[in-house]
């Protein structure tokens, strides 16, 4: 199709970066047609499905050899998989039936089989389980494009994606491997979602990503150029001169940038008036804290545990758990860790198996964070347990999230006393003196926060929360996006409160939030006495650089004229002022 418009396309935005080349449509698969062989061709169609079978197995191969060591132990299982299956002896006994029996085509054979499979997948009520139908498409994908006689000349799945922005139907780990190792620019898919392997794949290879594009494959051609704007989940097709320009200048600023804020990192974390600012990380996955090496950070302000509990339909034992977070411990080499235990609920996804209250309503007002781990008991304290055993291998503190009222501290409380004395008669290594903090992101907690700040060792603010509860703006609602603004006179207002709370009370506050992460608040928050920023890795360079030419006397003044200045536009100028270099 012949496109002379710029066409802007918009999907699930899963992995950040800007990439603009010439797109390659990925085996969209045809329609297979029901197809029917002679008796005598019995014998060849069994052997073109051993051989479609025996290449495609050497194809996966190939990719897992390629892939690099550090991402070879949890991508290389996708693979696996993907090769158990066509080892299957169920599944390979039944495609050759019905080549035998029924005088299916190969193709034939292989894609009725296939739908036999999915139509039981679909009555599992399991959404894990349900999901996995993804990774035998994704065979069934290969082994028929192994079966197309006119692609024998094509190596197979090993292929010269360089420069290229893939789209595809459905992302495969494979796809996603392939699209890295061959030096592609980027990955659409038209479905998926963002907790698939192949979403958290790109994440962690840092392949700009889109996801659940409809209709991409219907509007893109092989050969059309596009941009990727991982950042909004946009594609713009046939950009035009302006367009490109703009999206050219983001990405040579960012090289720029990157290259620029490298020295800062090397710099001590202190301001020109000598106050020491601490710059922690904010981390989701374990993969990310190769990103952080070398970024000189004064520890892990945020670990979101959620990530051990998503995209699986069990829980992980107290084991499984403790190995993951001592292996992060001990890379932190005696900087602390804080781990927030269970926040899931809401917008952070879950297996529909597990409860968390009626979600049609309100989830964000339902059992999320510390509602859902006092809810099970067991669930939180085998957390809690794995947490205070890889306190044993580093510095570690455990913060509680959602906290609302001051009774939830104290039964957390209890059970963490509780697991204490489990582990004592398990006779298992921790620091009892562990310290406890809380998130302050609900408004009962913030406006009180005096009062909370003397049941805990630290508070930490979760702007994300906090600007979504006390504006009353779902965080993840387009419609209501507008009104979602971190410097609303009540939101300063709170900020300054809890600031000073932790003041008063002698405990830390760090702020953990996005606002932590944005360049427009960093002075804002230092005027109001804020001394601990924790962000996600790629921020730190930026925040640091303002934070290491910021004078924090000079900023008291103006910014206690910030928090009490009533109309917006002024607030705005005034904040615009304290951003002057
Ligand atoms: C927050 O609410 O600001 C926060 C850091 O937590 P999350 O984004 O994980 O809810
Ligand atoms: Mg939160």
């Amino acid at each position: 199709m012949k496109k002379t418009n710029p066409i802007i396309m918009k999907g699930l935005p899963v992995s950040k970066g800007v990439a603009i080349g010439k797109c390659h449509i990925e085996h969209g698969r045809k329609s297979i047609e029901e197809n029917y062989i002679e008796k005598k061709l019995i014998n060849k169609e069994l052997k073109r499905i051993d051989s479609a079978m025996d290449k495609t197995i050497l194809d996966l191969t190939k990719v897992k050899n390629k892939i690099s060591p550090s991402i070879k132990k949890n991508i290389g299982l996708f693979l696996d998989t993907h090769i158990l299956l066509i080892n299957d002896k169920v599944f390979v006994d039944n495609i050759k039936g019905r080549i035998k029996n029924n005088l299916n085509s190969c193709e034939w054979a292989l894609y009725s089989e296939y739908l036999e499979i999915k139509e039981s997948f679909d009555n599992i009520e399991d959404s894990y389980i349900k999901q996995r139908i993804e990774d035998v498409n994704h065979v069934v994908n290969m082994i028929l494009a192994n079966l197309d006689v006119k692609k024998k000349t094509t190596k197979g799945l090993i292929k010269d994606f360089s420069n290229l922005i893939i789209i595809t139907d459905d992302l495969s780990p494979a796809d996603v491997l392939l699209t890295y190792d061959s030096k592609g620019l980027g990955i659409i898919s038209e479905y998926g979602g963002r907790t698939s392997h192949s979403s958290i794949l790109t994440r962690s290879l840092e392949l700009p990503s889109i996801v659940g594009v409809k209709n991409i494959l219907k509007i893109c051609t092989s050969g059309d150029l596009i941009i990727l704007d991982g950042h909004q989940g946009l594609i713009i097709i046939n950009p035009n001169k302006k367009i490109i320009d703009h999206y050219k200048k983001l990405q040579k600023n960012s090289i720029q940038n990157k290259k620029v804020l490298s020295e800062v990192l090397k710099k001590k974390s202190i301001t020109l008036d000598n106050e020491k600012i601490e710059i922690m990380a904010n981390l989701e996955l374990p993969h990310e804290l190769k990103i952080i090496n070398n970024k000189n950070i004064d520890g892990i302000g945020l670990f979101r545990t959620e990530y051990l509990y998503t995209d699986r339909d069990d829980f992980p034992t107290e084991n499984e758990q403790y190995k993951a977070y001592k292996n992060i411990v001990e890379k932190m080499k005696g900087n602390p860790v804080i781990f927030r235990t269970l926040d899931i609920g809401a917008d952070k996804e879950i297996p529909e198996n597990i409860k968390t209250g009626s979600i049609a309503r309100n989830p964000a007002l339902g059992l999320r964070g510390i509602r859902y781990s006092l809810s099970d008991e067991s669930i939180f304290c085998n957390q809690i347990k794995a947490i205070l055993r890889a306190s044993a291998h580093g510095k570690v503190k455990i913060m509680l999230p959602m906290i609302t009222t001051l009774s939830e501290i104290t039964s957390a409380k209890k059970l963490i006393s509780k697991a204490k004395s489990i582990l004592e008669s398990e006779s298992k290594k921790f620091e009892s003196d562990i310290e406890i903090g809380i998130m302050v992101e609900v408004p009962s907690c913030a406006v009180l926060a005096d009062r909370f700040a003397k049941e805990v060792d630290f508070l930490s603010i979760g702007t994300n929360d906090l600007v979504q509860y006390t504006l009353a703006i779902d965080r993840v609602d387009d419609e209501v996006n507008y009104l979602y603004d971190q410097s609303n006179l009540a939101i300063l207002n709170l900020l300054k409160t809890i600031i000073d709370a932790g003041a008063k009370n002698k405990i830390p506050v760090s702020l953990c939030g996005e606002m932590a992460a944005d360049v427009n608040y960093t002075r804002l928050l230092l005027g109001m006495g804020l001394k601990s920023f924790s962000m996600h890795p790629s921020a730190i360079p930026e925040i640091k650089n303002i934070i290491i030419n910021s004078n924090v006397s000079k900023l008291a003044k103006p910014v206690n004229v910030i928090t009490k200045c009533g109309a917006k536009a002024k607030r705005a100028e005034l904040l615009t002022e304290i951003n002057k270099s």
